[in-house]
């Protein structure tokens, strides 16, 4: 594609916010020969399935044989919201420093052999270590895969629906008939690829979410000008004031310094991650410039409720007042800090997979229904034998 790219137009192609893949040899080693300059980051659901495994099929509980000392709970429980806390990680220092409390504290369950294989995997190697959410530097660009596995499952297709190809077939037919079908496919059906991003679009904004936010949010004491933007109190620390001694926490977790012991890391994490820091950038230079978040959900979704405030500051007093008289005090359950948007993600995949697998079954099913996961593994290219 480079070769192509530069003899026919003469343009080097660079990946602004990355190259993302599992961890896979074959292909990090490739990117690194043809693409030096650009970064190469870790597919995170790769990971987190390692943690999981149940009759949804979100995980495949990999680690769960290494367990020496705890039970299955304590891998769902315990490690893996460490690991979602470290995904959470807004700066590289305050990912080592989460990591090493991380580390040491499986230790101290007698989970040596699991802190030993994650360290080896997931936080020393260079390679393998970028899946911080916002290691891109892009909002609306997080280091996961599924778009890209979403475009394997049509092409192998599932349980609910044909793929562009019949995989598993001997050599010779996918040599001469599958593969070129593909290309054919690819070339003719595929003429081009249209990705939007539309930054606090409106539609994705004005929800029910934002009103309520908008509601108890009171500018006095939940925002706090901060550099070029303003330091927001996210929805579960309303009320709460952004004082000194909330801003100094914020700045040593983001600097990697935390004064207590590994057993309060939760502390050190939600020092950063209560807090969104909501600033005017100019991303496109025919638009007007738009406010952005630094929280997991901006970069997740390119919008958030703490930058939709100040987005949408003229508009929210009348419309927010509006739909509240409407629900006449019927006031939806708040969401909780310990709700996290991360495991909101996960069963929606399990729920949207639940859906496309209950629609029925053609001739051939396939023989396991990892293909019909949007996470697959590359171990799946066994079928082509
Ligand atoms: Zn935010």
């Amino acid at each position: 594609m480079k070769c192509a790219a530069r003899d026919l137009f003469g343009i080097n192609p660079r990946f602004k916010g990355g190259i993302i893949s599992d961890h896979t040899e074959v292909f990090v080693n490739a990117f690194q020969e043809i693409f030096p300059k650009d970064q190469v980051l870790q597919c995170f659901p790769h990971i987190i399935r390692k943690f999981r495994i149940d009759a949804k099929r979100e995980g495949n509980g990999q680690y769960m044989k290494l367990l020496k000392n705890n039970q299955s709970f304590w891998l769902w429980d315990k490690a893996e919201e460490d690991v979602y806390m470290l995904r959470g990680c807004r700066s590289q220092p305050m990912f080592d420093k989460l990591k090493d409390m991380i580390l040491a504290s499986w230790t101290h369950d007698g989970e040596q052999d699991l802190a030993d294989t994650f360290r080896k995997s997931y936080l020393d190697n260079d390679l393998f270590n970028k899946w911080r959410y916002n290691v891109s530097g892009i909002p609306g660009c997080i280091p996961q895969n599924n778009s890209h596995e979403r475009s394997n499952l049509d092409t192998k297709g599932c349980a609910a629906f044909p793929g562009i190809i019949k995989a598993g077939q001997n050599m010779t037919a996918m040599l001469n008939i599958e593969f070129p079908s593909l290309v054919y496919f690819n070339s003719i059906e595929r003429t081009e690829v249209e990705r939007n991003f539309p930054i606090l679009d409106e539609m994705k904004s004005m929800k029910p979410a934002l009103f309520e936010y908008y509601l108890e949010f009171d500018k006095l004491v939940d925002c706090l000008q901060y550099k070029d933007g303003f330091l927001v109190n996210r929805e579960y620390n309303l009320g709460e004031p952004i004082d000194a001694i909330r801003v100094n926490r914020y700045e040593s977790s983001l600097d990697g310094e935390f004064e207590l012991d590994y057993s309060e890391r939760h502390f050190f994490y939600y020092r950063v991650n209560e807090l969104c820091f909501v600033t005017k950038k100019q991303l496109d230079p025919k638009q007007k410039p738009f406010f952005t978040g630094s929280c997991f959900h901006f970069y997740n979704h390119l919008t958030c409720n703490h930058a939709a405030v100040f987005q949408y500051a003229d508009e929210l007093p009348t419309l927010a007042k509006k739909i509240s008289q409407e629900k006449q005090g019927r006031k939806k359950r708040r969401i909780t800090g310990l709700e996290r948007p991360n495991k909101y993600q996960l069963r929606k995949m399990a729920q949207e997979q639940a859906r496309l697998t209950s629609i029925g079954t053609f001739d051939n099913p396939s023989p396991n229904h990892e293909m019909c996961h949007p996470i697959t593994q590359t171990q799946d290219k066994a079928y082509l034998v």
